[in-house]
């Protein structure tokens, strides 16, 4: 089962304090499409339950009603780079006291009753415990309270006597989106786009991204500097390996030549020329003081 917002239409999704039936005279408010974006990919479902009594009382058609909910959807997916971001909208064209018979009458999709959230949970098989409702009238906590969701009442004044109590409040749809999106009730656990969170909440709250940001670049500066390190440190054991080499070769070969000088001086020795091994003899005492030499600059190096 999923899980979805219920949205208010009137002053929660879009500017309207009185009866509209033109949609050209739909205004979103701030924040409204990014702010359905992040709740849309936070895993939630977004129903509009709206009551639409300006039908009961003659000012527009149903007809009008539907037209202005196609100009909201198309706004939304526009502001939002999103297809078909609202799922679905629900009004209720009742009025109790209507001019209208035909729509005169307390019908159970009429907020504060919620009729519109229960049968969007039939359509839409939600889990209404797992759902929330956002809307600016006392009504909209109340429907949605009935219907078993959690609530957001948008008012820049608390709750305003608001009864039942929401969840919560919030000055704006801004802040009401970050609300749930911080609730820790999202079906997807995370990530609000529009507030660009990553996705692990850091410990220090809202100071998190920045802080993520400079944390990351510290980690890639820390690698970065330790694959110099590793490299300066690689780059002078092979020139200290290599200096090793040139001593200890050169110090061979005159230790080498030095064995071989020694062993010709015997030879000559053996054959009774002294002078010879003599001169074969200092050869061989210079070769091996040569190698001496080397090795002592070997260990200097
Ligand atoms: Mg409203």
């Amino acid at each position: 089962m999923d899980a979805a917002v219920f949205l208010d239409r009137d002053n929660t999704l879009i500017a309207n304090d009185g009866d509209l039936g033109e949609p050209e005279d739909v205004r979103l408010l701030g924040g409204v499409p990014a702010g359905l974006k992040a709740l849309h990919d936070a895993g939630f479902r977004l129903i509009v339950v709206t009551n639409q009594g300006g039908v009961a009382r003659g000012r527009f058609t149903e007809d009008d009603v539907d037209a202005v909910h196609q100009r909201i959807a198309m706004l939304v997916d526009e502001g939002a780079g999103s297809r078909s971001l609202i799922n679905r909208f629900y009004y209720c064209p009742y009025h109790p006291e209507a001019p209208l018979e035909e729509y005169r009458r307390d019908h159970p999709w009429r907020k504060p009753n919620p009729g519109m959230l229960l049968q969007a949970a039939r359509d839409l098989h939600l889990d209404l415990k797992r759902c929330w409702m956002i809307g600016d009238q006392p009504r909209d906590v109340a429907a949605g309270h009935a219907a078993g969701c959690r609530t957001v009442l948008i008012s820049e004044h608390g709750e305003a006597g608001a009864e039942p109590s929401p969840t919560g409040t919030a000055a704006s749809f801004r802040k009401a989106v970050e609300l749930i999106l911080h609730s820790g009730t999202a079906p997807n656990g995370a990530a609000p786009t529009a507030t660009k969170r990553p996705p692990r909440p850091a410990p220090d709250g809202p100071s998190a991204p920045p802080r993520t940001k400079r944390k990351g670049g510290t980690e890639v500066e820390g690698l970065r500097k330790a694959i110099l390190d590793l490299t300066e440190e690689m780059r002078g054991e092979h020139l200290k390996r290599a200096e090793f080499t040139i001593f200890r070769l050169a110090a061979g070969m005159t230790q080498l030549l030095a064995l071989l000088l020694a062993v010709l001086g015997l030879m000559q020795l053996g054959a009774g020329s002294t002078d010879v091994f003599m001169r074969w003899m200092a050869g061989a005492v210079l070769a091996q003081l040569m190698t001496i030499a080397l090795l002592l600059a070997d260990l200097k190096g």
